[in-house]
């Protein structure tokens, strides 16, 4: 019998016709390797079936029945969704409150149902909301496995007769008349990484024979997707390797000045990132450096230092930051060591007055200022270097590659470094920056004390209030956040300008409490001015939106309080306590909840329990998704069908260090044709620019 290859067209298989192709295509399924990559959704474990005869109140199951009855009733409060089932052994109600019309369509008398939810008794038993799927259940062989896969359909495939068991039977014979499953790796390979063989596992996949094999299969599978990417990410790495530049070898005259005139002794682990950033840029290949380092892990005279030696071997420096008030903030950190030893510093933003800008972008043009740091501003088109030999971004996550790319190409092929405070669990700082190396400041200035963090609901806030007023009275500071609500800006100023007046107005109302407010559309000078008089203790309390959020360093303020705490993402609120405990006090971060959610409150209450910052971001990786990192402006940029960033840690390492190991031997993958033709479909463009000429 003839079979078919993985490329064949899906109108080869016998339950495809014209008209379901286009729907499915619809669903990017074209050939018939696409829909042997279609995994299920789930598994059900049909050995973890309980029948209703033996079920009890209280306790958690899964049960496959028949509908037998459904319909609507009114309550004077609210309309109730009912739903009976029964599976030869007894009767079970399910019920959905308040329901909405999508519900009631999902449904229909005769279907049969996969439940699972916790058994309540009322009037007989109930589950109240329960998981379901709906199962098309039958003694055809392909069904009564064991453990039944369940694929996500839309009504639109639906409607076209795939439904569960056709989409069972679809796959079926797709993989029984498949020719010859090419493996991208050979057996040593798989035995010494202890894989399942791809064929193996595409079968178990759909139809696995025990949760074991499932387990296997799905291992080896998600091994295959971050593989890929990893290769990627090698390739991606070598070819910056390949990338030539001018070596900066010397220490030239300041950085030794510099690093013996500072007030503090550098922490250990500021000194070995020094080293190694020192060493990349010895090198006569670009550097491609992420400086990862918690809030007030003291990044800033990293950067200095870094550009120091930089200067020394008579090149200019580029640092890039997201926000006027932090580039001004760094700027003053440079400047105030680099007057001392006659480097030459500006400032560019984008609101500046014209002349002054032309004047400062001749005197980057002919090489008179050595080191250039700005916003955005520093991209712009009319802005040429005369020698760029050092890129640095902080808070890289801020901008998209394209502007990273801009400004690396306003140079002959720059060192590059990019700074983050935000602590990116391991996992996704080797995916999504797999290409780059990582420098870690894993230990904070001696002095600083960890920051003692309290959740609290509205009913304590005058407590704190009055706490507010006494630290006042003894001379600190204190900042109060207002969040962004529903992603327009304009809300989360009007929610500050709104919390401003009242606590103006009705709680710190005395003359000698001043209070001001900052926000990102206010004018720069405005900002600065604001910053300015609490950097010196002109205003008690600061109001503002998140702009803070980056690079306020005012070692003074020793209250953080943030409203609606539960609106942020578990970083952002570390981030935010990290602007206070900069100085000798105790310090305090007070965390509004507003929410109503158990599960918020206890996101919040992980903050309490810990000042570290990676460990904060695993637990908000964990609850939330990667979606709040760096993958957000490059979402759609890695092509996991299975494989999943957040519980794949031990994949990860693992396809990593062989991606790696095999772009060492074979750059070219000449013993790979497999993964080639792989990553020609799965990351074509990612590819094409990967490929080493
Ligand atoms: P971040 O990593 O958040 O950018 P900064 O560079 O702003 O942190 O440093 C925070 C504060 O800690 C600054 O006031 C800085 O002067 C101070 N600092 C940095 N390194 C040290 C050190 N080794 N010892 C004492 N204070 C330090
Ligand atoms: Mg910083």
């Amino acid at each position: 019998m003839l079979g078919f290859d993985f490329d064949d067209p899906l109108t080869k298989l016998n339950l495809i016709g014209k008209r379901r192709s286009e729907i499915l295509s619809k669903h990017q399924i074209y050939s018939i390797r696409d829909i042997i990559y279609y995994f299920p959704r789930k598994h059900l474990d049909r050995t973890n079936i309980t029948s209703i005869q033996n079920i009890e109140r209280g306790n958690r199951y899964n049960i496959i029945g028949k509908i037998e009855t459904l319909g609507e009733k009114s309550t004077r409060f609210k309309k109730i969704f009912q739903v009976i089932i029964s599976d030869g052994t007894g009767f079970i109600t399910l019920t959905w409150f308040n329901s909405s019309g999508f519900i009631k369509k999902l449904f229909k008398k005769g279907d049969t149902v996969a439940i699972h939810g916790k058994v309540d008794w009322y009037n007989g038993f109930v589950i109240n909301h329960p998981e379901f799927d709906r199962l098309d259940y039958d003694e055809n062989p392909i069904n009564t496995g064991l453990i039944i896969p369940i694929y996500s359909l839309t009504n639109e495939l639906r409607s076209c007769g795939i439904e569960q068991r056709a989409i069972r039977k679809i796959v079926l014979e797709a993989l029984n008349k498949l020719n010859c499953v090419d493996d991208m790796f050979d057996k040593s390979f798989l035995v010494s990484n202890n894989l399942y063989g791809l064929k193996e596992s595409l079968k178990q996949i759909h139809f696995p024979d025990s949760i074991e094999q499932l387990n296997k299969s799905i291992n080896r599978l998600k091994f295959d997707e971050h593989f890929l990417f990893q290769i990627i990410m090698a390739m991606n790495k070598k070819k910056i390797k390949s990338n030539r530049t001018k070596s900066l070898k010397d220490i030239g005259p300041y950085f030794n000045k510099i690093s013996k005139s500072l007030k503090f002794d550098l922490t250990k682990a500021q000194k070995r990132v020094v080293s190694e950033i020192h060493s990349d840029m010895k090198k006569n290949v670009c550097m491609n450096r992420l400086l990862q380092g918690d809030v007030g892990s003291g990044k800033t005279i990293v950067s200095i230092l870094s550009a120091s030696l930089a200067v020394g071997n008579n090149v200019q420096v580029a640092l890039m930051v997201p926000t006027e008030i932090l580039a001004v903030q760094h700027y003053e950190s440079f400047i105030k060591e680099m007057e001392e030893v006659r480097i030459t510093c500006c400032l560019l933003i984008g609101n500046m007055n014209k002349k002054e800008r032309m004047k400062i972008l001749d005197n980057i043009k002919n090489g008179s200022i050595s080191i250039i740091i700005g916003t955005h501003a520093i991209i712009q088109k009319d802005v040429t270097f005369n020698n760029l030999g050092l890129v640095m971004i902080d808070e890289q996550h801020r901008f998209g590659v394209s502007q990273r790319n801009e400004l690396i190409n306003k140079g002959k092929s720059p060192h590059f470094l990019s700074m983050t405070a935000t602590p990116i669990p391991r996992t996704l700082s080797i995916t999504y920056m797999g290409d780059m190396d990582i420098s870690i400041i894993d230990e904070l200035p001696l002095k600083r004390k960890p920051v003692m963090t309290k959740v609290i609901e509205e009913d304590r806030l005058y407590k704190v209030y009055s706490f507010i007023k006494k630290q006042i009275e003894i001379g600190k500071q204190c900042m109060i956040v207002y969040p962004l609500i529903e992603e327009s800006e304009k809300s989360d100023i009007a929610a500050a300008t709104e919390g401003y007046g009242i606590l103006k107005q009705k709680v710190f109302n005395t003359n000698d409490i001043k209070v001001g407010l900052i926000h990102g559309k206010m004018k720069s000078e405005e900002k600065k001015s604001i910053m300015h008089d609490f950097e010196k203790n002109k205003i008690s309390i600061l109001v503002s939106t998140t702009v803070i959020e980056v690079g306020i360093d005012v070692p003074n303020a020793t209250i953080m309080l943030i409203e609606h705490a539960e609106r942020f993402g578990l970083t952002q609120l570390h981030q935010l306590r990290g602007r206070v405990g900069r100085g000798e006090d105790k310090s305090y971060c007070i965390l509004v909840n507003r929410g109503t959610s158990e599960v918020s409150l206890h996101r919040l209450s992980i903050m309490e329990k810990t000042n570290d910052g990676f460990k904060i971001a695993d637990e908000d990786l964990a609850l939330r998704g990667p979606g709040d990192y760096i993958g957000l402006k490059q979402s759609g940029f890695i092509k996991y069908k299975i494989a999943n960033m957040i519980t794949d840690g031990e994949i990860i390492k693992k396809a990593r260090a062989c991606a790696f190991n095999i772009i060492d031997d074979d750059p070219n993958l000449v013993n790979y044709k497999e993964a080639k033709k792989r990553l020609n479909i799965d990351y074509k463009d990612k590819f094409e620019v990967a490929k080493l000429d």
